[in-house]
């Protein structure tokens, strides 16, 4: 059995930057091609509003407003606020628990929430109190909102959050102060990139797990994707799981596709190739991720 710990799927085809057409209906597909049994399910965060009309490598950051319920998309360089009002993900999470609602057997949704301490508790407030069977937890996206979560005073929610995480953005402590602080569940993406400092944190907080996703990628750009030492020592695909193993453990390590970036076929196929034992090959392809997700 496998289980997919980290997938994406379009809402609001129009307003996305990357992959539009992967919406849910391809995702059923490919998780029927692939035997995917269950996937944890996010909205594709690539929003056409996270980026500057004006030059498209402008930083846009996520500024807290002085109005409860509202937050800002500051451009940096042109020094002016682009969107001032809700948090723009939410009528995409809404999206993404109504379409799923009819295969609620088949996915764990995490709903992306925007970082601005402005907008953050009455959005947990929300999905908390109008749909708490609905969803699993929460996406958090340092990167897109460039701000660290160290920045977040309060997280106010118990459940699984999934990180994402970087090598130029987010900065490792500001993953590393939120983790500290933070009670429920920590799914790390991208296999924390083997920072030392997150792979530290996996190894030794029983709250923190990480994830694969997706291996493809990250072996194809593994010197400049990865950290010292691990980006050289790193020779094939197969090795990003022998290091994940033999520096944290079997026990915390999650299978993740990250698609439309990865592709289950090599994603699979990788998983495969690195020869694990059963019983290893169960805890990386779904027991794990069945322990990341409890929460309560
Ligand atoms: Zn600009
Ligand atoms: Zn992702």
């Amino acid at each position: 059995m496998l289980f997919d710990s980290h997938a994406h799927v379009a809402f609001g085809a129009k307003d996305i930057r990357f992959r539009p057409e992967y919406t849910l209906e391809t995702l059923i597909d490919e998780m029927d091609r692939f035997h995917i049994a269950k996937s944890v399910v996010m909205i594709n965060p690539l929003f056409k509003l996270f980026k500057c009309p004006k030059d498209n490598k402008h930083k846009i950051t996520v500024q807290d407003s002085e109005n409860s319920g509202v937050l800002k998309l500051y451009c940096l360089q042109c020094q002016k606020v682009l969107y001032e009002g809700p948090d723009p993900m939410r009528e995409f999470n809404l999206e993404l628990m109504d379409a799923i609602s009819g295969y609620s057997d088949r996915f764990f949704p995490m709903l992306t929430v925007t970082l601005a301490n402005s907008t953050i508790p009455g959005e947990v407030e929300f999905y908390e109190k109008n749909y708490p069977k609905l969803f699993t937890g929460y996406k958090l996206h340092p990167r897109i909102c460039f701000r660290g979560l160290d920045e977040i005073s309060f997280f106010p929610s118990n459940r699984p959050v999934l990180i994402h995480t970087g090598v130029d953005y987010p900065p490792t402590p500001t993953n590393v102060a939120f983790a500290k602080k933070y009670k429920g569940n920590i799914l790390l993406a991208h296999a924390g990139r083997f920072d030392p400092d997150l792979i530290f944190l996996a190894k030794n907080f029983p709250n923190v797990y990480i994830d694969t996703a997706p291996s493809s990628l990250m072996f194809k750009g593994h010197i400049t994707d990865l950290l010292p030492p691990f980006n050289t020592l790193i020779e094939s695909p197969a090795d990003i799981y022998k290091y994940l193993i033999q520096e944290i453990g079997e026990d915390k390590i999650l299978f993740g596709s990250d698609v439309p970036w990865g592709n289950y076929e090599d994603e699979i196929s990788i998983l495969h190739s690195a020869n694990l034992p059963q019983d290893v090959y169960e805890k990386i392809a779904y027991r794990n991720l069945i322990s990341a997700l409890k929460f309560g």
